[in-house]
């Protein structure tokens, strides 16, 4: 017996990194899936990979008539939506006093207007199945400062900030909402960039799959009480600092 059977997941930003990891474990689960992106090749080899289970939109997250139709087709192709994963995110860097006001938008419209859209579009028929969760990620820049990352973690705490509000609005119609707050993940979105991990209890950075464990975790049953929460998911690199090895 899987722990998602019978649930059906809209995935968004999931044709790579993180969100094609939490599709592939939701599969594992028994659940079934519709994963959207902007990125419609990686949906395809995806798709290949995944089976019947599973399918592809092409999915702007900036855009609501995108999200009605992901909805449309989690309905349409296999009855209902009970989980929504709000997953998509981009990146982008600037010391503040040299940030253009197109990348703060552009920041703003996708981690964080991309996440309301996604909830005020999948929320009616997320009520219509009873009991269902909303997984938002943030991300640690959600939690604490960053710097050079204004807009990221503007971005990010209004996921953590919309997450609360949404748990409040939505609770009666037995939807839960939380936010996951990942530290550094191996990731196309990382790839590139070096990360000191001396500082971090458990010196690494972390894999996808481990966010898709969490993500499991709170899509089924299992968390049936949490909601308005969040989760992080860092190695420990919030709790505080350690003297990196040799040092
Ligand atoms: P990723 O590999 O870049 O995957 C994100 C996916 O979202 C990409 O396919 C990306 O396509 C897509 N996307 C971008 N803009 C979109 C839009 N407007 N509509 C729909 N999809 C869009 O990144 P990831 O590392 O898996 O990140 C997934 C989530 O985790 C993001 O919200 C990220 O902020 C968060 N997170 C990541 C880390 C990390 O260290 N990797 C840490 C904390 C939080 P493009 O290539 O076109 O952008």
């Amino acid at each position: 017996m899987g722990r998602l059977d019978g649930k059906v997941a809209l995935i968004s930003g999931g044709a790579r990194g993180i969100g094609a990891a939490i599709a592939r474990r939701f599969l594992d689960e028994g659940a079934t899936a519709v994963v959207g992106d902007v990125l419609d090749d990686d949906g395809a080899q995806l798709l290949a990979q995944l089976g019947d289970g599973v399918r592809y939109v092409h999915l702007d997250v900036t855009s609501p008539a995108d999200w009605d139709a992901a909805v449309n087709e989690a309905v349409t192709a296999f009855g209902g939506l009970s989980i929504l994963v709000n997953n998509a995110g981009i990146v982008n860097f600037g010391r503040i006093d040299d940030y253009p006001h197109e990348q703060w938008a552009r920041i703003i419209e996708v981690n964080l207007t991309g996440v309301f859209n996604g909830i005020k579009a999948a929320a009616p028929a997320l009520a219509r199945a009873g009991t269902s969760s909303i997984i938002n990620v943030s991300s640690i820049a959600g939690l604490r400062g960053y710097e050079n990352l204004a807009g990221y973690t503007a971005s990010k705490f209004g996921v953590r900030g919309l997450t609360k509000a949404a748990a409040l609005d939505l609770g009666r119609d037995g939807i839960r909402v939380n936010s996951v707050h990942p530290g550094v993940i191996q990731t196309p979105m990382t790839e590139g960039m070096t990360f000191d991990t001396g500082h971090v209890p458990l010196h690494r950075i972390g894999q996808p799959a481990e966010i898709a464990q969490l993500a499991v975790y709170l899509a089924s049953e299992e968390s049936s009480f949490v909601t308005g929460a969040e989760f992080v998911i860092d190695g420990g690199e919030t709790a505080g600092t350690v003297v990196p090895p040799g040092s």
